[in-house]
């Protein structure tokens, strides 16, 4: 098992690509905890990880409300009594074209894909840093290198990168990885929605000519998550099926 009795605490894990991290994680022996905005889904995650022999915590939480936040690392502390990976996975999109876009769209994306995932680091620092030991993965995009109507989204996924390179500098010294991870076109219901003739527009420029899956995403995350990965820090890693290459 390669995260056995650790403990990681999930954003945005009751669905999508988090709720695939959640079960890759807690099939490595991890303990995780679901952390979502709706509480259906956060239990149903819960209940499927721990009937199935693993340990997870759910935890109703917003990524924007520091107070939230603080509320979810004490109850991970009180249950587990202690925290090692934490993945920044919650995110939203607003898509608008920047000369329509409202401030409420453009604040809203930022919130929280970015200062979500600042807060989040933030709580969770003090128990990392005491330990000299412990793994950050933020869920960035390949949108971060700009798209039409994702002012507010590619600005929040490069933001994303920033955050974890300044990261990685300060957290280094202590022990700790600071990594993230940048999806390419991924299958989910968001892009269900998206009309099949844009769909294969979009698949059609992607080296390996499809979409990605969760699975493939949580994969990834995993490995940053474990000590195979523990000379690696600061980096963003495309999984996108060759879409980018630097
Ligand atoms: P998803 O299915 O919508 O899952 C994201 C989850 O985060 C949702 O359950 C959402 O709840 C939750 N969330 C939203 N705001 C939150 C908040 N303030 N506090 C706590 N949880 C919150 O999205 P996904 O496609 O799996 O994407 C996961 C991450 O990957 C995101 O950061 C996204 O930007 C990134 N990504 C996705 C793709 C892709 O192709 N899917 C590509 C690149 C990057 P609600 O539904 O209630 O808002």
């Amino acid at each position: 098992m390669r995260l056995k009795d650790k403990v990681a605490i999930i954003t945005g894990s009751g669905q999508g690509i988090g709720e695939s991290i959640a079960y890759r994680f807690a099939w490595e022996g991890s303990k995780v905890i679901i952390c979502d905005l709706k509480e259906d889904l956060v239990k149903k995650v819960e209940k499927k990880i721990n009937e199935q022999n693993g340990t997870a915590l759910g935890a109703v939480a917003d990524v924007t409300n520091a107070a939230d936040i603080k509320g979810l690392v004490e109850k991970v502390l009180h249950k587990f009594g202690t925290a090692d990976i934490l993945i920044n996975n919650a995110g939203i999109t607003r898509d608008v074209m920047s000369h329509k876009m409202n401030e409420d769209q453009w604040d809203m994306v930022i919130d929280i894909n970015l200062k979500g995932t600042f807060l989040c680091c933030q709580a969770v620092l003090p128990i990392l840093r005491d330990k000299n030991y412990g793994k950050i993965v933020n869920i960035s995009s390949a949108a971060r290198f700009g798209n039409p109507g994702q002012a507010n989204y590619a600005a929040s996924k490069e933001g994303i990168v920033g955050l974890t390179r300044s990261l990685a500098k300060e957290l280094g010294p202590k022990g700790i990885n600071v990594n993230a991870i940048a999806p390419g076109f991924i299958e989910t219901a968001m892009s269900k929605a998206v009309p099949p003739e844009i769909l294969n527009e979009k698949v059609k420029i992607i080296p390996m000519l499809r979409q990605g899956t969760v699975e493939e995403v949580a994969n990834v995350c995993l490995f940053l998550a474990s000590e195979e990965s523990s000379f690696i820090t600061g980096q963003v890693i495309h999984v996108d099926g060759g879409r980018y290459m630097p």
